[in-house]
């Protein structure tokens, strides 16, 4: 009898471990022949203060640059072209922090960060601190196709896009009046506090865009106005490759979006592929790793969104919001704005 209650439990153990082994194999099996994550920003996003007009605006605009992304992976385009026109759509809305809707600087300019990566050749390309630029994301595809450098900063990046061909147009295009009044409502409660929630709800709707495409090539993207009220010429995140933007068909491409300056000392992007490569983490376990713990430790808030090479999607935030969509081959589609 304690012989076969013995090998009840050997019998049980072996077959526990094999179903454990067998859930990490399929996450490290093919999950999508092509997947398409997008985000438009990290932040404080309640659904008490959206309006049902303002969501389905959200929603819809998300659902449109998704479609052209997926429809561009679907045909057998390059993750790159994804990335670069689903970023496109999203600069051309006014809804969010990039292109058409970037924030105020405290000078009341617009200045525009951007960045792109290529994750089979770990090509990349950025651009910082531009004004006359209609699509700053097509100015850091430029960088990295056709020049020799990375990164391209204010005057010479914009003399640089109009060698280029690329559409100029004079800032005012820039204006909205939800991104002026944001400026003044931070500039007023800055009389009393150098840092305080009015700033802190006032950072995001910075746009990303990563894929993985039929030919298993990743690639990633980041368009940002910045923080409202940034001033001295102030960079974040967004155009910094390792930080903002991080490509690699090792591992995984990476967009982030929140509090720049946390995110450029956690060298956030690189940090979670560098935790899949180096100590063989998920994408999952190496995104909350870095959102969930190194960050909120530094002090800094925001998120990010990821895919692997298998295809498995990450969106991985520690504010109470994110705006954010997903498509994986076989059409199945995902909009989300709060926490759950
Ligand atoms: N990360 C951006 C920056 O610091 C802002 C954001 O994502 O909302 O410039």
């Amino acid at each position: 009898m304690k012989k076969l209650i013995l090998l009840a439990a050997i019998s049980l153990m072996v077959s526990c471990k094999k179903n454990s082994t067998a859930k990490i194999d399929n996450i490290q099996q093919k999950q999508s022949q092509f997947s398409i994550v997008i985000h438009g920003g990290a932040g404080t996003i309640l659904k008490k203060n959206m309006s049902p007009e303002q969501e389905t605006l959200y929603k819809t605009k998300l659902e449109e640059a998704i479609r052209v992304g997926y429809g561009i992976l679907k045909n057998g385009g390059s993750s790159l072209d994804a990335v670069q026109k689903t970023i496109t759509i999203l600069e051309d809305s006014p809804l969010f922090n990039a292109g058409k809707g970037a924030v105020f600087t405290n000078a009341e300019t617009n200045e525009h960060d951007a960045s792109i990566m290529d994750g089979e050749t770990l090509k990349a390309g950025a651009s910082a601190g531009t004004t006359i630029v209609k699509n700053p994301i097509h100015l850091a595809r430029a960088v990295m196709e056709y020049s020799p450098h990375v990164m391209l900063s204010g005057k010479g990046a914009e003399t640089f896009a109009q060698e280029q061909g690329l559409e100029i147009v004079d800032p005012s295009y820039f204006y909205t009046e939800k991104s002026y009044n944001a400026l003044q409502r931070v500039k007023n409660s800055q009389k009393t506090a150098f840092y305080n929630e009015e700033i802190k709800g006032s950072k995001f709707g910075t746009v990303g865009c990563v894929a993985l495409d039929k030919q298993g090539n990743l690639a990633a993207g980041t368009s940002t106005g910045g923080m409202t009220n940034k001033r001295w010429g102030r960079i974040g995140d967004a155009p910094i490759i390792g930080a903002g933007t991080y490509a690699n068909n090792k591992t995984c491409a990476v967009s982030s979006t929140g509090w720049g300056e946390f995110f450029i000392r956690g060298v956030v992007a690189y940090d979670i592929s560098a935790l899949m490569d180096y100590k063989g983490l998920s994408l999952k376990e190496a995104a909350q790793e870095v959102i969930q713990k190194k960050i909120p430790e530094l002090g800094g808030d925001g998120g990010i969104i990821a895919v692997d090479k298998y295809g498995n999607m990450v969106m991985e935030f520690n504010t109470s919001g994110m705006f954010r969509a997903t498509m994986n081959d076989k059409g199945d589609l995902f909009i989300g704005m709060y926490k759950d």
